[in-house]
């Protein structure tokens, strides 16, 4: 897919957008003095054409073709172009972070002083790509400002080696101080240690995503979606965390060196473990063994926890708004939303299917938006907005 023209650079000092003046090239080693008549097309409209260009054709649908023409119109519109087209990178396989790689790595040597590696300013892409010894050190994206992996081929067995090892990619990095943005998805296990893990790593943070509830399979039946529960620790209480105080003081303890962190969303329910599974099995008695998925919300069964799961929700927002005080907004995902979605497709018993409904419509959220006093930064109120 990306294959580079040796022929495209042009040797310093000798760009095509020097003035020609009747027809002559005058460049640096012209007799008259023409500092002032050496005019060039300012960069910033250079850039706004290209990232116009690269709207179009973004990474890496366009295969390159898109801004084969700007890199050979002179070194400095090759950089130029490269650098906006390298500035989001989107994998979606190891294959083509290994391409990527490696055509940074030529064009680090044509640029030589200029970093090619710190053209990359967030990067998204599955957690394999840093699984793997041949992939080399990714805190080499040393101008990193985005960080999001899916961590959905991992299991309980490998999430802690890939973590471990992509931490050590950054220890010697600057980008463990530049990074604003780090987004976990579907990770198996979110705890203490890994907020710590990370807050160790990552202290200048602003947003932090971490979650395990995007692996509930919701859109099929039952059966799938109590396969999907077995490997993933979708509520930690009580069985890791006696009570929602406890899971508090730990996690507010862990997160406590993200100083900056204004965003937190962690991916996870704040009911008891046991309640999900119960409502999949009184959900489907009462539909007379159809396998179907019903909706939590509108279940009177588990209703009688709805109160408890939104005192821990409050809670533990509240005990991490004060310990970050930095923190402007806090996320969980929840069994009881507030919002009745998909009235209209349920049927006449009240009950909805999940191919129409999507049952935990994951996620269903949570979000506090945290409103704090002028001048002593505490917490004056918490909204809580459920979406
Ligand atoms: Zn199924
Ligand atoms: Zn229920």
């Amino acid at each position: 897919m990306l294959t580079r023209t040796t022929s495209a650079v042009l040797p310093r000092g000798r760009n095509s957008l020097t003035l020609r003046v009747r027809g002559r090239s005058i460049g640096t080693q012209s007799k008259f003095k023409i500092g002032s008549l050496k005019p060039r097309f300012p960069l910033e409209i250079i850039e706004t054409i290209v990232g116009f260009v690269l709207l179009l054709h973004p990474f890496p649908k366009s295969g390159f073709l898109a801004i084969r023409s700007f890199t050979q119109g002179s070194k400095m519109l090759r950089e130029i172009s490269l650098r906006l087209y390298f500035r989001d990178v989107l994998l979606d396989d190891r294959a083509l972070f290994v391409k990527v790689w490696d055509y940074l790595s030529t064009e680090n040597a044509v640029f030589g002083g200029s970093n090619s590696f710190g053209w990359v300013r967030s990067l998204i892409g599955p957690s394999h790509i840093v699984a793997s010894s041949a992939i080399k050190n990714i805190g080499s994206f040393v101008n990193l400002k985005t960080l999001e992996l899916s961590f959905a081929s991992e299991g309980s067995s490998t999430q802690d080696s890939v973590i471990h090892r992509l931490l050590d990619s950054f220890l010697h990095s600057p980008s463990r101080n530049i990074l604003e943005k780090l987004a976990l998805t579907e990770v198996p296990h979110v705890d203490a240690k890994l907020l710590e893990s990370l807050s160790g790593m990552f202290p200048r943070l602003e947003s932090l995503e971490l979650g395990s509830t995007k692996r509930i399979e919701s859109d099929c039946c039952i059966v799938c979606m109590e396969d999907s529960l077995v490997d993933i620790r979708h509520s930690p209480i009580p069985d890791y965390y006696a009570n929602a105080e406890k899971l508090a003081t730990s996690f507010a303890r862990s997160l406590a060196p993200m100083s900056r962190l204004k965003h937190l969303y962690l991916g996870l329910l704040l009911s008891d473990a046991y309640a999900l599974e119960d409502h999949l099995t009184h959900s489907d008695e009462a539909k007379g063994g159809r396998g179907v998925v019903t909706s939590f919300s509108s279940c009177l069964t588990c209703d009688r926890l709805r109160e408890e799961t939104q005192r821990r929700e409050w809670l533990v927002s509240l005990s991490l708004s004060r310990a970050l005080p930095s923190l402007d907004t806090i996320r969980w995902d929840t069994l009881f939303t507030s919002l009745a979605r998909g009235r209209t497709e349920s049927d006449e018993d009240g009950f909805y299917y999940a191919s129409d409904d999507g049952f935990l419509q994951v996620p269903s959220a949570v979000t506090f938006l945290i409103h704090r006093h002028t001048g002593s930064g505490e917490v004056r109120t918490m909204i809580p907005v459920h979406s």
